[in-house]
């Protein structure tokens, strides 16, 4: 069990330098989580993630008690419990990338510019606002995320939860790229984006559940 930890908390620190080196993040700001059964690693309060190393292993039970480590976890650790507790995800990941946290400024729900929003389960919803690491933060991004594996925290940033850490991250890369493409077409003086109807996302969401190269 504990090699398995090791080698989810190499894949956590790795993912969470990536979030800086892609731009997702300045500084210490941002968390990432992974489950491993009923224990969640997850990134440290306020410290650079280059500074992580093997030794800094972090570990919280479902109920948020600390049980391996010494640093304090991140202080959004009550979003993501909520999120294990009310889905099958095994990642969370959370950014304050730019496009994303500039469209959580302007609309409710980014309206749905590419098929791409498919991938995270229908139009991404702007859960409202409230302070970071709040419980009622939580509670406004749970509901924000149901059905969907991915939401926008108003005047804050990206939410999204994965089956791993990979697909995770590669949902997050792709609700900023998509709320950039929202912003570049939206910024065209005179004309708005066309939009795709539910049919054609449910369409998409089909055709994505056999996309890619077949396993085996
Ligand atoms: P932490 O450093 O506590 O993870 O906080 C960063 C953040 O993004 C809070 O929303
Ligand atoms: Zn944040």
């Amino acid at each position: 069990m504990r090699s398995e930890w090791a080698e989810a908390w190499r894949e956590l620190v790795e993912r969470a330098r990536r979030t800086v080196a892609d731009g997702l993040v300045v500084g210490t700001s941002g968390n990432l989580s992974v489950r491993v059964g009923d224990t969640v690693l997850v990134t440290p309060s306020g410290v650079h993630y280059d500074r992580l190393g093997p030794g800094d292993l972090l570990a919280v039970g479902l109920d948020g008690r600390r049980t391996a480590g010494d640093l304090e976890p991140t202080s959004e650790l009550p979003l993501h419990l909520e999120i294990y507790r009310a889905t099958d995800a095994a990642a969370v990941v959370h950014t304050h990338a730019v496009y994303a946290t500039a469209v959580s400024t302007l609309v409710d729900e980014l309206p749905a510019v590419h098929y791409m929003a498919a991938a995270l389960g229908g139009p991404v919803r702007v859960a409202p606002y409230a302070t970071y690491g709040s419980q009622e933060l939580a509670r406004h991004a749970l509901a924000a995320l149901r059905d969907r594996s991915g939401c926008l925290l108003r005047n804050h940033g990206t939410l999204v939860h994965g089956r791993s850490l990979e697909e995770a991250c590669d949902r997050t890369a792709q609700l900023e790229w998509m709320c950039r493409v929202w912003l570049a077409a939206s910024s065209v003086p005179g004309r708005s984006p066309s939009l795709l109807p539910p049919e054609e996302l449910d369409t998409a969401a089909e055709k994505l559940r056999g996309y890619g190269q077949r396993p085996g």
